[in-house]
């Protein structure tokens, strides 16, 4: 385990997107209607193979350090409203599909999926499944809420298609559960991953965090040993992102009770510490794969990707996002839906894709997205080589490559001529790295979250 020595800690410090996206979402405009996401849905091919992601906005509980889109929506109407507005939402996208290759993913997020009954979930997966054609192997996820889920639904997940279930178990400290409103003793998690198991979903990921309220190293290490005692095959570990003035129920977190970046680095370490004395390879700047995981292949193969779900093993160039705030990615833009129910239920009531903001990317848009994200992935790049690639000059992101360069002076990275490389050790600062071939030109500190 290493400690962050200056000047490291200050690059820690610093406030940066996770690179999903490149462009990122905060650069989408808003858009006055469907036309330009329909052209973009025209130029598939019928040998090109999709990605499905539907979000469904709703939750049992708000957890304190909540970063996501969604609602507590006391009581089963407004869920049920939803369901059938996303059942025109999924009509109106297939229908203006040309013909394609099938979804070879599909990915459940929110929000909790597990709000829905087992009946509407089972109905909605059946729908994707009849209209975007599953692909042979395709792989469905499901986030869960470990807390909230009936084991009904655990063990109608198999039957339903689903192959890999994500819970979010984050802490087994019951102090931290309590300072962040998420009470679920570990007895709670290790029924839910026995149900899932029993009912036919042999991949189970866990998503594990650090920075807290009430979290050490200690408390943090020994959650993610009690984690590893139910043999989940990935781990996503995240940094809580204390972002109150755009989330108002993280005001229930005291800043005052939260580590500072140095104790955040410590707490990840410790974190990763236990994930590799137990054999866990490490993905990217957050993940962690079991060895026979697809995903640790994937990323000695070369093929890791980065999408909006994080790291994933999905190659397909055409994602299609569905409910609120989903975000559809083609190779020629990003279209992201209403953020609002309300917005979104009216723009698919009126038979409109219910996009609300996109982003046509440029050539030089693409080029950077795929510096950035091979060097999430693979933690180097030859830069040279892929403007070459992209039909652009050898030079074209010096500019990068001389701000990689002040990095490399600070021990963060290394640079040989055109190839940038990021020590495993520091693969969680990559983004850092990263931002050195981001165009953008301000950053926007109140809207990303601390690097660490
Ligand atoms: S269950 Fe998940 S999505 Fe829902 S409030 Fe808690 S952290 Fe957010």
């Amino acid at each position: 385990m290493t400690t962050l020595a200056e000047p490291l800690l200050a690059h820690a410090s610093r406030t940066l997107p996770r690179y999903t996206s490149y462009p990122t979402a905060l650069a989408f405009q808003p858009a006055a209607d469907d036309a330009l996401t329909r052209a973009w849905l025209d130029a598939i091919q019928p040998t090109d193979a999709l990605s499905i992601y539907v979000h469904i906005p709703f939750c049992e509980r708000l957890c304190w350090y909540c970063g996501c889109h969604t609602s507590v929506p006391n009581g089963y109407d407004r869920i049920a409203a939803f369901v059938g507005q996303l059942a025109r939402e999924l009509e109106l996208w297939a229908d203006a599909l040309p013909p394609h290759a099938g979804a070879g993913h599909v990915h459940f997020g929110g929000g909790s999926p597990n709000s829905l009954t087992t009946a509407d979930f089972t109905d909605l997966m059946a729908s994707i499944a009849h209209r975007f054609t599953l692909r042979p192997g395709a792989e469905v996820a499901v986030e869960l809420d470990p807390g909230h889920l009936d084991s009904g639904f655990a063990l109608g997940l198999g039957a339903a298609g689903v192959t890999r279930a994500s819970l979010g178990v984050q802490t087994f400290d019951p102090d931290v559960q309590r300072r962040v409103n998420r009470i679920q003793p570990f007895e709670r998690v290790e029924a839910a991953v026995a149900d899932i198991r029993r009912g036919g979903v042999a991949a189970i990921n866990f998503d594990m965090m650090y920075g807290l309220p009430g979290q050490t190293p200690d408390n943090v290490a020994a959650s993610l040993e009690t984690a590893l005692s139910l043999a989940p095959d990935r781990v996503a570990l995240f940094g809580y992102a204390h972002v109150p003035w755009m989330k108002k129920h993280q005001a229930m977190i005291r800043a005052e009770d939260l580590a500072d970046v140095a104790g955040r680095w410590s707490q990840a370490e410790a974190a990763e510490a236990v994930l590799l004395a137990h054999g866990y390879v490490r993905i990217g700047m957050d993940h962690y794969a079991h060895p026979d995981d697809p995903m640790a292949a994937q990323l000695a193969s070369g093929g890791l990707r980065r999408n909006f779900q994080g790291y994933t093993d999905d190659p397909a160039a055409v994602l299609i996002g569905l409910g609120p705030s989903a975000i559809s990615a083609f190779p020629q833009g990003f279209a992201q839906n209403a953020s609002r129910v309300d917005h979104w239920a009216a723009a698919v009531e009126t038979g409109r894709l219910p996009v609300a903001r996109q982003l046509a990317t440029t050539a030089e848009d693409r080029l950077r997205g795929a510096v950035i994200e091979r060097l999430m992935c693979d933690l180097e790049i030859d830069v040279g080589s892929v403007c070459l690639d992209h039909g652009f000059a050898v030079a074209t992101l010096d500019e990068g490559l001389a701000s990689a360069r002040m990095l490399a002076g600070d021990g963060l990275c290394t640079v040989a001529g055109r190839l940038v490389r990021v020590s495993p050790e520091l693969s969680r600062l990559v983004r850092v790295v990263a931002a050195c071939f981001d165009r953008q030109p301000a950053p926007a500190p109140k809207k990303h979250s601390l690097a660490i």
